[in-house]
């Protein structure tokens, strides 16, 4: 399948007015080295999953793992870095009016549903959300790793370790604002699960620039 990444989808011409996601759902898009991706709470309390690729090498992805490592803590904001798979960094956080997102759990889907919420209506989430945006870029659902999610608000137990998920303290129109490092595809959502949105689902908002 051809990958519709060159040619006059990069450059200064991929400004954006402000993009809506709507509730439950996702987006993938190109973003240029040098840009910056704004990503907005427009109602408060909704997380938003991100993922980068490398669009010169989908082989190289956002790394959880290499990016707590490098930033010897959990709590990524304005000044860390987002590395990539092979240590070089994909997004830097240049703006952040919330300090609180999540880098260790991967993107709710479909099993996530029937794991936590065996009672609701089933849901793709936002790894079947994500798959499906990114599948033009001939990422399959396999290759989608950890989520940087911005806004999620999962505290830890220092001495014992244990996880929880709480709403998110992000109010209306809070945003935190990456830049890239180099030529990225994106993958960005609104969250789909009850729990990591305070219990009720919102839009997401993002533009480039
Ligand atoms: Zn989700």
């Amino acid at each position: 399948m051809p990958v519709p990444i060159f040619g006059h989808r990069f450059g200064r011409s991929g400004v954006s007015d402000t993009v809506t996601i709507p509730e439950r759902s996702g987006v993938a898009f190109t973003l240029s080295s040098g840009q910056t991706l704004t990503v907005i709470d427009p109602k408060g309390m909704q997380v938003a999953d991100l993922l980068a690729f490398n669009a010169r090498d989908m082989d190289e992805v956002i790394s959880s793992g290499r990016t707590l490592d490098y930033a010897e803590t959990i709590r990524l904001t304005t000044g860390h870095s987002l590395y990539s798979n092979r240590s070089n960094i994909l997004l830097e956080i240049v703006e952040d009016s919330v300090g609180l997102h999540d880098f260790l759990l991967t993107p709710c889907s479909r099993e996530t549903f029937v794991h936590f919420y065996p009672d609701l209506p089933q849901h793709r989430g936002c790894f079947g959300n994500l798959a499906a945006a990114l599948e033009p870029y001939g990422v399959l659902p396999d290759r989608i790793p950890v989520a940087f999610n911005c806004f999620m608000n999962v505290p830890v137990d220092g001495a014992t370790g244990k996880l929880r998920v709480e709403p998110p303290v992000s109010k209306a129109g809070d945003r935190i604002v990456f830049r890239a490092a180099m030529d990225l595809v994106i993958g960005l959502t609104a969250c789909s699960a009850p729990a990591s949105n305070g219990g009720s689902f919102k839009p997401i908002a993002y533009r480039v620039d």
